[in-house]
């Protein structure tokens, strides 16, 4: 825009003001971005997340500039769509993982660039504003800047709440089952232990031999249970380094494939093992105990109507994968994952199917994915999940290795 284009008189001040950050906001979100790249430190495996806020944050500038010429009694409060829109920035970075912290800080970058901006535009096109009209000006971006802050930040803070409830639930209904199974087996060992106080039981053999089974059978459930609870917390020790190797990662899954045989045979699903996997460096347990729990739920969530249930072991390349990434991919045509449920299920005590669990006669406690995101991040790497309801899932474990000696 060319200085002759505006009246240096002051009666359009805010209009050109507002035009300007308006045809502007997309390089003000990309200046914005950059000085928060360099501003904030960033993990390295953790992808910046500058597409999707970059389709936000223009949109929030928009509304700031239009703000900024509207008419003095007009809120920026009662604009629904910026309010919105500054809600789904909450959200977004709440999926995010941001910080309160990182909020504030974004939003104070945002009006100070915004600030020098609306400065330097001033000084460019020879804009000669009254004092009364810079006042308002600034204070209608300082104005419209802290109630998108707040908006943004209330609805961090209330998904986070709402993270935080939903996990106490979950840990709840965790504690009534753990009480309910550690409560049977120790019923029945109370309940045998009396029995052999009495002197005609331990005086009849097959009485006697009841006796000893039903305490050797919960025995070992409880010291099942017990150690099942204790990997959950060994797992999360970051104490607890991997400890690598060179391994092949069709012997680690032709393991599996024995381990969980009878379990997938009584369930008419197959178990297929490709044959071009990789060889990998990275800890063995850890690999097993992902993939037996991704193959174990493909078994349970297996689909009773489906003509053919399978799962499968591969290691497919991603068009997005990294060259020195592995990835081994678990794929079944089970029931599926509703896409709601999609993020949870890598949540502690989130289960999907609970109430299907009689139909499809299956238990779990909702810790198998908990566990595998564990130990997958453990390996310095991520998963994935793709599911369609139906269809079936898919699950990919992105490995941050080389192949030691090329595929095989
Ligand atoms: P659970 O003990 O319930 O099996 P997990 O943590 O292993 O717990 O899995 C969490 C939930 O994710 C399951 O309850 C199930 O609803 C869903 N799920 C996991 N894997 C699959 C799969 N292959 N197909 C369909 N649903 C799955």
């Amino acid at each position: 825009m060319s200085d002759s284009g505006h009246s240096k008189s002051t009666a359009g001040f805010a209009n050109v003001v507002s035009e300007r950050v308006a045809a502007e906001r997309h390089a003000l979100a990309r200046h914005w971005l950059r000085r928060l790249n360099d501003l904030l430190t960033v993990e390295p495996n953790e992808v910046f997340p500058s597409e999707q806020l970059l389709d936000h944050i223009p949109a929030l500038i928009g509304e700031i500039a239009a703000y900024l010429r509207a008419p003095a009694d007009q809120e920026i409060a009662a604009n629904t769509v910026v309010i919105e829109k500054a809600r789904q920035l909450g959200s977004l970075r709440y999926e995010q993982r941001a910080s309160v912290h990182q909020l504030l800080r974004e939003y104070e970058i945002l009006a100070d660039i915004l600030e020098a901006f609306v400065t330097e535009e001033t000084e460019r096109l020879g804009l000669r504003p009254s004092a009364r009209e810079c006042f308002e000006l600034l204070r209608r971006l300082t104005r419209a800047s802290g109630i998108l802050m707040r908006t943004t930040v209330d609805t961090f803070v209330a998904e986070y709440m709402k993270a935080i409830e939903d996990r106490n639930e979950r840990l709840k209904a965790f504690n009534r089952m753990a009480s309910h199974e550690l409560r049977t087996p120790i019923g029945t060992l109370v309940f045998a232990a009396t029995a052999l106080e009495h002197a005609e039981v331990r005086a009849d053999p097959a009485r006697l031999e009841k006796v000893s089974a039903a305490i050797t059978t919960n025995a070992q459930r409880l010291a099942w249970l017990v150690e099942t609870l204790q990997r959950v917390t060994r797992l999360t020790d970051r104490l607890d380094t991997p400890s690598e190797q060179t391994i092949d990662v069709a012997t680690i899954a032709g393991e599996v494939a024995r381990q969980l045989a009878e379990m997938a045979s009584s369930r008419n699903v197959r178990i297929i093992v490709d044959t071009h996997l990789p060889e990998v460096n990275l800890d063995p347990a850890r690999l097993e105990l992902a993939l037996m729990n991704l193959v174990a739920n493909a078994i349970k969530y297996s689909d009773p109507e489906k003509a053919d249930p399978f799962v499968e072991i591969t290691s497919p390349t991603l068009p997005d994968a990294a060259e020195s990434e592995c990835v081994i991919c678990v794929r079944d045509n089970g029931l599926g994952i509703p896409e709601a449920n999609r993020a949870a299920i890598f949540d502690r005590f989130f289960r999907a199917h609970a109430h299907m669990d009689a139909e499809l006669g299956v238990t779990g406690w909702g810790l198998g994915l908990a566990i595998t995101a564990d130990c997958v991040q453990a390996m310095g790497g991520r998963i994935e999940c793709e599911s369609v309801v139906g269809e079936g899932s898919r699950f990919f474990i992105r490995l941050p290795v080389k192949p030691s000696r090329g595929a095989k």
